[in-house]
Protein backbone atom coordinates (compact mmCIF):
# COMPACT_ATOMS: atom_id res chain seq x y z
CA UNK A 1 0.00 0.00 0.00
CA UNK A 2 3.05 1.94 1.19
CA UNK A 3 4.57 1.54 -2.28
CA UNK A 4 1.53 2.31 -4.34
CA UNK A 5 1.07 5.69 -2.28
CA UNK A 6 4.64 6.95 -3.11
CA UNK A 7 4.16 6.07 -7.19
CA UNK A 8 0.82 8.02 -6.99
CA UNK A 9 2.63 10.82 -5.19
CA UNK A 10 5.25 10.53 -7.88
CA UNK A 11 2.83 11.09 -10.66
CA UNK A 12 1.08 13.45 -9.39
CA UNK A 13 4.22 15.52 -8.96
CA UNK A 14 5.47 14.52 -12.46
CA UNK A 15 1.79 15.70 -14.28
CA UNK A 16 2.27 19.13 -11.86
CA UNK A 17 5.24 20.10 -13.50
CA UNK A 18 4.91 18.93 -17.15
CA UNK A 19 1.34 20.16 -18.85
CA UNK A 20 -0.49 17.30 -20.87
CA UNK A 21 0.89 18.71 -24.43
CA UNK A 22 4.41 18.43 -22.66
CA UNK A 23 3.46 14.99 -21.90
CA UNK A 24 2.52 14.15 -25.31
CA UNK A 25 5.25 15.77 -27.49
CA UNK A 26 8.09 13.74 -25.50
CA UNK A 27 9.08 10.91 -26.56
CA UNK A 28 9.71 9.58 -22.70
CA UNK A 29 11.63 6.25 -24.15
CA UNK A 30 14.38 8.06 -26.15
CA UNK A 31 14.11 11.76 -25.14
CA UNK A 32 12.40 12.21 -21.58
CA UNK A 33 14.29 13.68 -18.84
CA UNK A 34 13.81 10.92 -16.61
CA UNK A 35 16.29 8.90 -18.43
CA UNK A 36 18.80 11.80 -17.69
CA UNK A 37 19.46 12.05 -14.01
CA UNK A 38 16.24 14.69 -14.07
CA UNK A 39 17.13 17.80 -15.29
CA UNK A 40 13.80 19.26 -13.03
CA UNK A 41 13.69 18.57 -9.37
CA UNK A 42 11.05 19.88 -7.35
CA UNK A 43 13.46 19.52 -3.64
CA UNK A 44 16.39 21.13 -5.66
CA UNK A 45 14.54 24.21 -6.86
CA UNK A 46 13.67 24.56 -2.86
CA UNK A 47 16.96 25.31 -1.94
CA UNK A 48 18.51 26.24 -5.55
CA UNK A 49 20.30 29.46 -6.08
CA UNK A 50 19.47 30.01 -10.11
CA UNK A 51 16.96 28.98 -12.44
CA UNK A 52 18.24 28.36 -16.20
CA UNK A 53 16.11 27.41 -18.82
CA UNK A 54 17.58 25.64 -22.11
CA UNK A 55 15.99 27.19 -24.96
CA UNK A 56 18.60 24.85 -27.38
CA UNK A 57 20.24 22.13 -26.54
CA UNK A 58 21.46 20.84 -29.90
CA UNK A 59 24.52 21.52 -32.00
CA UNK A 60 23.57 22.10 -35.29
CA UNK A 61 21.12 20.33 -37.67
CA UNK A 62 18.07 20.91 -35.69
CA UNK A 63 16.89 24.47 -36.42
CA UNK A 64 14.68 24.50 -33.73
CA UNK A 65 16.65 23.57 -30.75
CA UNK A 66 20.43 25.41 -30.90
CA UNK A 67 22.34 26.36 -28.62
CA UNK A 68 20.70 28.74 -25.54
CA UNK A 69 20.02 28.90 -21.85
CA UNK A 70 18.37 31.70 -20.11
CA UNK A 71 19.57 32.30 -16.71
CA UNK A 72 18.39 33.85 -13.55
CA UNK A 73 18.69 34.10 -9.68
CA UNK A 74 15.88 32.35 -8.10
CA UNK A 75 13.54 34.81 -6.75
CA UNK A 76 14.03 37.36 -10.08
CA UNK A 77 12.73 36.52 -13.42
CA UNK A 78 14.96 38.75 -15.54
CA UNK A 79 16.76 36.41 -17.62
CA UNK A 80 20.27 36.79 -19.40
CA UNK A 81 20.54 34.97 -22.70
CA UNK A 82 23.84 32.59 -22.57
CA UNK A 83 24.06 32.25 -26.56
CA UNK A 84 20.95 32.74 -28.79
CA UNK A 85 20.99 30.04 -31.59
CA UNK A 86 17.14 29.25 -30.58
CA UNK A 87 14.76 31.68 -28.61
CA UNK A 88 11.07 31.72 -29.86
CA UNK A 89 10.53 27.82 -29.53
CA UNK A 90 12.74 27.48 -26.22
CA UNK A 91 10.54 29.86 -25.01
CA UNK A 92 6.99 28.40 -25.78
CA UNK A 93 8.05 25.29 -24.71
CA UNK A 94 8.68 26.16 -21.63
CA UNK A 95 5.89 28.36 -20.88
CA UNK A 96 3.95 24.59 -21.50
CA UNK A 97 5.52 23.67 -17.97
CA UNK A 98 3.78 24.99 -14.84
CA UNK A 99 6.79 25.62 -13.37
CA UNK A 100 6.63 29.48 -14.62
CA UNK A 101 3.51 30.51 -12.07
CA UNK A 102 5.45 28.54 -9.31
CA UNK A 103 8.43 29.85 -9.64
CA UNK A 104 9.09 33.13 -12.08
CA UNK A 105 5.68 34.67 -11.18
CA UNK A 106 5.54 36.77 -14.55
CA UNK A 107 2.34 38.77 -15.20
CA UNK A 108 1.20 38.99 -18.87
CA UNK A 109 -1.03 41.60 -20.08
CA UNK A 110 -5.04 41.10 -20.68
CA UNK A 111 -4.50 40.53 -24.14
CA UNK A 112 -1.94 37.93 -24.39
CA UNK A 113 -3.87 34.65 -24.31
CA UNK A 114 -2.73 32.41 -27.14
CA UNK A 115 0.65 30.84 -26.83
CA UNK A 116 2.73 33.06 -29.25
CA UNK A 117 1.69 36.51 -27.41
CA UNK A 118 2.89 35.32 -23.83
CA UNK A 119 5.81 33.89 -25.74
CA UNK A 120 6.51 37.17 -27.56
CA UNK A 121 5.82 39.49 -24.09
CA UNK A 122 8.29 37.01 -22.72
CA UNK A 123 10.92 37.58 -25.01
CA UNK A 124 10.13 41.40 -24.67
CA UNK A 125 10.40 41.93 -21.13
CA UNK A 126 12.23 39.32 -19.64
CA UNK A 127 14.89 38.68 -21.45
CA UNK A 128 17.51 41.95 -20.56
CA UNK A 129 20.58 41.23 -22.92
CA UNK A 130 22.21 38.32 -24.85
CA UNK A 131 25.99 37.11 -24.07
CA UNK A 132 27.19 35.54 -27.14
CA UNK A 133 30.17 33.29 -27.17
CA UNK A 134 31.11 33.08 -30.62
CA UNK A 135 29.39 34.50 -33.81
CA UNK A 136 28.72 30.81 -35.91
CA UNK A 137 25.02 31.06 -36.98
CA UNK A 138 24.15 28.22 -34.58
CA UNK A 139 24.70 30.61 -31.54
CA UNK A 140 22.66 34.10 -32.86
CA UNK A 141 20.26 32.56 -35.60
CA UNK A 142 17.64 33.05 -32.74
CA UNK A 143 18.68 36.22 -32.03
CA UNK A 144 18.21 37.45 -35.39
CA UNK A 145 14.41 36.28 -35.71
CA UNK A 146 12.95 37.22 -32.71
CA UNK A 147 15.17 40.69 -33.17
CA UNK A 148 12.16 43.05 -34.86
CA UNK A 149 10.19 42.36 -31.86
CA UNK A 150 12.60 42.67 -29.20
CA UNK A 151 11.64 45.54 -27.22
CA UNK A 152 9.06 46.61 -24.91
CA UNK A 153 6.86 49.49 -26.45
CA UNK A 154 7.11 53.27 -25.00
CA UNK A 155 3.89 53.08 -23.70
CA UNK A 156 4.44 50.13 -22.14
CA UNK A 157 3.38 51.40 -18.89
CA UNK A 158 -0.38 52.02 -19.33
CA UNK A 159 -0.77 48.08 -20.26
CA UNK A 160 -3.57 46.82 -18.35
CA UNK A 161 -3.16 44.99 -15.89
CA UNK A 162 -0.37 47.06 -14.89
CA UNK A 163 3.26 45.25 -15.01
CA UNK A 164 5.64 44.85 -12.45
CA UNK A 165 7.70 42.14 -13.16
CA UNK A 166 10.79 41.83 -15.63
CA UNK A 167 12.37 44.79 -17.31
CA UNK A 168 8.98 46.70 -16.60
CA UNK A 169 9.29 46.22 -12.93
CA UNK A 170 13.22 46.62 -12.94
CA UNK A 171 12.48 50.69 -14.67
CA UNK A 172 10.33 50.95 -11.65
CA UNK A 173 12.34 50.26 -8.74
CA UNK A 174 14.81 52.43 -10.43
CA UNK A 175 12.06 54.95 -10.40
CA UNK A 176 13.26 55.87 -14.03
CA UNK A 177 10.59 58.24 -15.13
CA UNK A 178 12.21 60.47 -17.70
CA UNK A 179 11.15 59.20 -21.39
CA UNK A 180 14.33 58.95 -23.05
CA UNK A 181 15.90 56.61 -20.29
CA UNK A 182 12.64 54.79 -20.10
CA UNK A 183 12.88 54.28 -23.78
CA UNK A 184 16.53 53.37 -23.75
CA UNK A 185 16.13 50.41 -21.54
CA UNK A 186 13.16 49.45 -23.18
CA UNK A 187 13.93 49.65 -26.60
CA UNK A 188 17.83 48.66 -26.69
CA UNK A 189 19.00 45.34 -25.14
CA UNK A 190 22.59 44.44 -25.29
CA UNK A 191 24.31 42.07 -26.86
CA UNK A 192 27.32 41.78 -24.94
CA UNK A 193 30.74 39.42 -26.30
CA UNK A 194 34.45 39.91 -27.36
CA UNK A 195 35.37 41.98 -29.63
CA UNK A 196 36.19 39.53 -32.32
CA UNK A 197 32.19 38.01 -32.07
CA UNK A 198 30.35 41.88 -32.12
CA UNK A 199 32.58 42.99 -35.14
CA UNK A 200 31.01 39.67 -36.81
CA UNK A 201 27.77 40.08 -35.69
CA UNK A 202 28.15 43.80 -36.75
CA UNK A 203 29.64 43.20 -40.13
CA UNK A 204 27.79 40.14 -41.35
CA UNK A 205 24.65 39.79 -39.84
CA UNK A 206 22.94 43.42 -38.97
CA UNK A 207 24.44 44.79 -42.07
CA UNK A 208 21.46 45.73 -43.56
CA UNK A 209 21.72 42.94 -46.42
CA UNK A 210 21.33 40.14 -43.79
CA UNK A 211 18.90 41.01 -41.73
CA UNK A 212 18.50 45.18 -41.22
CA UNK A 213 20.79 47.09 -38.97
CA UNK A 214 18.66 46.97 -36.13
CA UNK A 215 21.50 47.96 -33.31
CA UNK A 216 22.16 50.92 -35.95
CA UNK A 217 18.32 52.03 -35.55
CA UNK A 218 18.64 52.31 -31.82
CA UNK A 219 17.11 48.44 -30.84
CA UNK A 220 20.53 46.95 -29.36
CA UNK A 221 23.65 48.04 -27.95
CA UNK A 222 27.39 46.38 -28.36
CA UNK A 223 29.19 45.68 -25.12
CA UNK A 224 32.48 44.62 -25.85
CA UNK A 225 34.27 42.84 -23.27
CA UNK A 226 37.83 42.64 -23.08
CA UNK A 227 38.91 39.04 -22.22
CA UNK A 228 40.42 38.52 -18.72
CA UNK A 229 39.02 41.67 -17.19
CA UNK A 230 36.30 41.68 -14.64
CA UNK A 231 32.73 43.70 -14.70
CA UNK A 232 29.65 43.73 -12.80
CA UNK A 233 26.57 43.06 -14.81
CA UNK A 234 25.17 46.40 -13.77
CA UNK A 235 27.53 47.73 -16.07
CA UNK A 236 25.72 46.90 -18.83
CA UNK A 237 22.72 49.07 -18.84
CA UNK A 238 24.36 52.62 -18.29
CA UNK A 239 22.89 53.15 -15.14
CA UNK A 240 24.22 55.71 -12.68
CA UNK A 241 25.76 55.45 -9.46
CA UNK A 242 22.56 55.94 -6.87
CA UNK A 243 20.36 53.90 -9.48
CA UNK A 244 23.25 50.66 -9.69
CA UNK A 245 22.91 50.93 -5.28
CA UNK A 246 19.16 50.50 -5.37
CA UNK A 247 19.59 47.26 -7.24
CA UNK A 248 23.14 46.18 -6.23
CA UNK A 249 21.21 42.76 -4.47
CA UNK A 250 19.12 41.93 -7.46
CA UNK A 251 19.66 39.88 -10.48
CA UNK A 252 21.88 40.15 -12.48
CA UNK A 253 23.26 43.14 -11.06
CA UNK A 254 24.25 41.69 -7.95
CA UNK A 255 26.91 39.78 -10.26
CA UNK A 256 30.49 39.96 -11.65
CA UNK A 257 31.55 38.66 -15.13
CA UNK A 258 34.90 37.45 -16.89
CA UNK A 259 35.36 36.07 -19.77
CA UNK A 260 38.04 33.99 -21.73
CA UNK A 261 39.02 33.60 -24.98
CA UNK A 262 38.49 29.94 -25.72
CA UNK A 263 39.26 28.39 -29.34
CA UNK A 264 37.45 27.37 -31.49
CA UNK A 265 38.83 25.47 -34.81
CA UNK A 266 39.93 28.15 -36.77
CA UNK A 267 37.72 31.40 -34.75
CA UNK A 268 38.28 32.39 -31.06
CA UNK A 269 35.08 31.66 -28.87
CA UNK A 270 34.47 32.20 -24.81
CA UNK A 271 33.75 31.25 -21.95
CA UNK A 272 31.96 33.34 -19.68
CA UNK A 273 33.05 32.81 -15.88
CA UNK A 274 29.99 34.80 -13.33
CA UNK A 275 29.98 35.19 -9.70
CA UNK A 276 27.37 36.28 -7.24
CA UNK A 277 28.69 39.38 -4.86
CA UNK A 278 26.48 38.04 -1.90
CA UNK A 279 27.45 34.48 -1.89
CA UNK A 280 30.72 33.50 -4.06
CA UNK A 281 28.87 30.91 -6.20
CA UNK A 282 30.13 30.79 -9.53
CA UNK A 283 28.26 29.47 -13.13
CA UNK A 284 30.93 28.97 -15.74
CA UNK A 285 29.57 28.76 -19.16
CA UNK A 286 31.75 27.31 -22.21
CA UNK A 287 30.70 28.39 -25.92
CA UNK A 288 31.85 26.20 -27.99
CA UNK A 289 35.25 24.48 -27.88
CA UNK A 290 37.61 21.72 -28.26
CA UNK A 291 39.89 19.84 -29.95
CA UNK A 292 41.31 21.47 -33.61
CA UNK A 293 40.59 19.09 -36.78
CA UNK A 294 44.24 20.72 -37.48
CA UNK A 295 46.82 23.08 -36.16
CA UNK A 296 46.58 25.42 -38.52
CA UNK A 297 44.82 28.13 -36.13
CA UNK A 298 47.73 27.80 -33.74
CA UNK A 299 45.52 28.18 -30.50
CA UNK A 300 46.25 26.19 -27.66
CA UNK A 301 42.57 24.90 -26.72
CA UNK A 302 43.62 23.36 -23.66
CA UNK A 303 45.53 26.19 -22.46
CA UNK A 304 42.69 28.26 -22.78
CA UNK A 305 40.39 26.23 -20.71
CA UNK A 306 43.01 25.69 -17.74
CA UNK A 307 43.01 29.90 -17.61
CA UNK A 308 39.13 29.65 -16.92
CA UNK A 309 39.87 26.84 -14.40
CA UNK A 310 42.73 29.18 -12.71
CA UNK A 311 39.65 31.37 -11.72
CA UNK A 312 36.84 28.51 -10.73
CA UNK A 313 36.29 28.28 -6.95
CA UNK A 314 35.99 24.43 -6.80
CA UNK A 315 34.36 25.10 -3.46
CA UNK A 316 31.72 27.70 -4.86
CA UNK A 317 30.92 26.28 -8.40
CA UNK A 318 27.52 25.94 -8.90
CA UNK A 319 27.31 24.68 -12.32
CA UNK A 320 29.40 24.07 -15.30
CA UNK A 321 27.30 24.61 -18.76
CA UNK A 322 30.01 22.85 -21.34
CA UNK A 323 29.50 21.44 -25.41
CA UNK A 324 30.03 17.90 -25.97
CA UNK A 325 28.99 17.87 -29.31
CA UNK A 326 30.31 13.93 -30.57
CA UNK A 327 30.48 10.67 -28.88
CA UNK A 328 34.03 8.97 -27.88
CA UNK A 329 34.54 7.19 -31.30
CA UNK A 330 34.90 10.21 -33.13
CA UNK A 331 38.45 10.49 -34.09
CA UNK A 332 40.33 13.85 -33.07
CA UNK A 333 40.30 15.46 -36.66
CA UNK A 334 36.71 14.89 -37.22
CA UNK A 335 35.72 17.24 -34.16
CA UNK A 336 36.27 20.75 -35.89
CA UNK A 337 36.91 22.83 -32.32
CA UNK A 338 34.34 20.34 -30.42
CA UNK A 339 34.73 18.08 -27.29
CA UNK A 340 33.89 14.35 -26.40
CA UNK A 341 32.92 12.99 -22.88
CA UNK A 342 36.79 11.77 -22.95
CA UNK A 343 37.62 15.35 -23.82
CA UNK A 344 35.45 16.66 -21.11
CA UNK A 345 35.79 14.38 -18.40
CA UNK A 346 40.08 14.79 -18.54
CA UNK A 347 39.12 18.69 -18.43
CA UNK A 348 37.46 18.22 -15.23
CA UNK A 349 40.01 15.83 -13.62
CA UNK A 350 42.96 18.44 -14.48
CA UNK A 351 40.45 21.20 -12.64
CA UNK A 352 40.92 19.45 -9.79
CA UNK A 353 44.50 18.27 -9.79
CA UNK A 354 45.67 21.90 -10.70
CA UNK A 355 43.10 24.22 -8.53
CA UNK A 356 42.30 22.53 -5.62
CA UNK A 357 45.74 23.78 -2.96
CA UNK A 358 43.92 22.06 -0.22
CA UNK A 359 43.66 18.77 -1.79
CA UNK A 360 39.61 18.94 -0.83
CA UNK A 361 38.37 15.53 -1.29
CA UNK A 362 35.84 15.14 -4.33
CA UNK A 363 35.41 18.95 -4.26
CA UNK A 364 33.54 18.51 -7.83
CA UNK A 365 30.67 16.18 -5.85
CA UNK A 366 27.29 17.35 -7.14
CA UNK A 367 28.03 20.19 -8.93
CA UNK A 368 25.79 20.10 -12.65
CA UNK A 369 27.63 19.50 -15.41
CA UNK A 370 25.19 20.77 -18.14
CA UNK A 371 25.97 18.87 -21.49
CA UNK A 372 24.70 21.38 -24.14
CA UNK A 373 25.46 21.34 -28.46
CA UNK A 374 24.82 17.53 -28.94
CA UNK A 375 24.65 16.89 -32.56
CA UNK A 376 22.40 14.41 -33.55
CA UNK A 377 23.51 11.28 -35.31
CA UNK A 378 22.89 11.31 -38.94
CA UNK A 379 24.52 8.24 -38.98
CA UNK A 380 23.78 4.23 -37.87
CA UNK A 381 24.72 4.28 -33.72
CA UNK A 382 24.86 1.47 -31.97
CA UNK A 383 22.02 -0.57 -31.11
CA UNK A 384 20.12 2.99 -32.70
CA UNK A 385 20.64 4.55 -29.51
CA UNK A 386 20.16 8.43 -30.03
CA UNK A 387 23.16 10.70 -29.57
CA UNK A 388 22.43 11.99 -26.21
CA UNK A 389 22.10 8.22 -24.84
CA UNK A 390 25.54 7.56 -25.65
CA UNK A 391 27.24 10.45 -24.59
CA UNK A 392 25.21 10.62 -21.50
CA UNK A 393 26.19 6.89 -21.22
CA UNK A 394 30.05 7.86 -22.26
CA UNK A 395 30.02 10.86 -19.56
CA UNK A 396 28.83 8.37 -16.42
CA UNK A 397 31.27 5.77 -17.04
CA UNK A 398 33.76 8.04 -16.41
CA UNK A 399 32.05 9.79 -13.97
CA UNK A 400 34.48 9.53 -11.09
CA UNK A 401 34.41 12.97 -9.62
CA UNK A 402 30.82 12.48 -8.71
CA UNK A 403 29.15 15.40 -11.32
CA UNK A 404 25.92 15.62 -11.46
CA UNK A 405 25.90 15.12 -15.42
CA UNK A 406 22.31 16.54 -16.89
CA UNK A 407 21.34 16.49 -20.64
CA UNK A 408 18.70 19.18 -20.78
CA UNK A 409 15.85 19.17 -22.57
CA UNK A 410 15.02 22.27 -24.68
CA UNK A 411 12.05 24.21 -22.21
CA UNK A 412 12.38 22.09 -19.39
CA UNK A 413 13.96 24.48 -17.00
CA UNK A 414 17.13 23.04 -13.97
CA UNK A 415 17.22 24.62 -10.86
CA UNK A 416 21.32 25.11 -9.88
ZN1 LIG B 1 30.67 26.99 -33.36
ZN1 LIG C 1 27.87 25.54 -32.37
Amino acid sequence: MKLIGIILVFILIINNIKSEDALIDDDISDYGSSIYSGSFSEKECKSASFITIPLGTAGGLDESNLSSFLITKKGSNLFIALDAGTIWKGISKFLTYRFNSQYLNITYPNWAILPEQKTAWFIKNHILGYFIGHPHLDHVAGLIDVSPEDYLPNNAFDIQPPISSGLLGLLLRLRITDAPTQSAILQKKTIVGLQSTLIAIQNHLFNNLIWPNLPGYGRYDYYNLQADREYYLSDLIFLNESQKEIIKNDFPHNIKLKSYELCHDSIMSTAFLFQDTQTNQQIVFFSDTGVPSSNTFGCDWKQKIYNVWRDVNITTVQAIFIECSFPNSTPDNLLYGHLRPKDIMALLKDLVARENPQNIKNPLKGVKLIIQHIKPAVGPTPQNLPQKRIIYKELCQSNTLGLNIIIPDQGEPICI
